[in-house]
């Protein structure tokens, strides 16, 4: 559906839990998350029950995230159900990687068309001190465990101090593959704000990049329910690198996105707590119509453009990424 400033609105988050069996310090305390009770998250018939309605309103594509998603008990049947509704294009994932080596082949078999992973440093002791958890082999074996068909993109935060000498090594691994490689400005959410953090401006890390590997060529892409990134290939690379520059240049004015908390909370914008208590209305009895016509009306009144400087109390682990 078409929003306020005339933005298509096609493509929602949804988080499956906010739990999570990493700690990074720009995401989560270290304590964790507050055991939220089970009965207070979404269950799985509800979250398929608002995706689709999503999908009547022309949501084409849905992200699975969390916390960590992989997490939550039958995710694989999620997926497959998801995909057989009515409209929805694709169903892809964003995921820390820690548990997808076992999980990857059901995933997989239920028709997950993409993965997100993130991955921050290829070093062990810098992962052990970011995530709080020693967990780098664990990812790595699930990043090997994939499918070379599935579509993979790899996320990276990159951060003043931390891995900024390990860029060119983390973007080089689009050189031979087809993934994509994407370079997320830090954004001052929650615990990026106390954790110390310095983000690199996008700017910074393309003019490295363009130093070692040559001129960056913009690749257009074919899929019009692509996020808010901008995608680039060096010559002689197989794969692209992507920039999501969410500070610099605010990706606002195309965002296509809605996001649904675990807790059932319909979020029309990453930096602004408006929306829609959806939960509260499911478990009010509303009907699909009623509920259809509430959810058009927050989406329609999605904000115009993100403004960090405090305006969201959520904390990226509860909104997804
Ligand atoms: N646990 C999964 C993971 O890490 O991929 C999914 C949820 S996580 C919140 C989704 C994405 O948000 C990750 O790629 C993570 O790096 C990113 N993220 C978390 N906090 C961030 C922040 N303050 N600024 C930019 N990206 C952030
Ligand atoms: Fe967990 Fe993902 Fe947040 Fe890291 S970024 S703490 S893996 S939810």
């Amino acid at each position: 559906m078409i929003d306020q400033f005339g933005r298509e609105i096609n493509y929602a988050r949804i988080s499956v839990t906010d739990r999570c069996n990493l700690r990074c310090r720009y995401c989560m305390p270290e304590c964790g998350v507050k055991k939220i009770p089970h009965a207070e998250i979404l269950s799985l018939e509800e979250i398929l029950r608002v995706a689709e309605i999503f999908s009547r309103l022309g949501i084409k594509k849905i992200r699975l995230t969390g916390g960590e998603p992989l997490l939550r008990k039958n995710l694989p049947s999620l997926i497959r159900r998801l995909k057989n509704l009515a409209g929805i294009e694709q169903v892809t994932l964003t995921t820390n990687g820690v548990l997808l080596k076992n999980l990857a082949p059901e995933l997989i078999a239920a028709g997950l068309d993409g993965v997100n992973l993130s991955l921050d440093t290829l070093d062990e002791k810098i992962f052990a001190d970011l995530t709080r958890r020693n967990f780098l082999g664990k990812v790595l074996e699930g990043l090997q465990s994939l499918d070379k068909n599935l579509s993979l993109k790899i996320n990276c935060v990159p951060l003043r101090g931390v891995n900024d000498d390990e860029i060119l090594k983390i973007a080089a691994s689009a050189k031979d593959n087809p993934v994509k490689v994407r370079f997320i400005e830090l954004m001052p959410i929650g615990c990026a704000w106390e954790s110390g953090l310095k983000g690199i401006p996008t700017a910074e890390i393309f003019s490295t990049l363009e130093k070692s590997f040559g001129e960056l060529v913009p690749v257009r892409q074919k899929n019009s329910l692509q996020g808010p990134a901008k995608y680039f290939r060096p010559k002689n690379f197989v794969g692209e690198i992507g920039f999501i520059d969410a500070l610099e240049h605010k990706f606002c004015g195309s965002c296509n996105r809605i996001r649904l908390t675990a807790e059932g909370f319909l979020k029309t914008c990453l930096s602004f707590d408006t929306g829609l208590d959806v939960k509260n209305l499911l478990r009010s009895g509303v009907d699909d119509e009623e509920l259809a016509e509430k959810i058009r009306d927050a989406i329609y009144h999605k904000p115009k453009e993100h403004f960090f400087e405090g305006a969201t109390k959520f904390q990226m682990y509860q909104i997804g990424g």
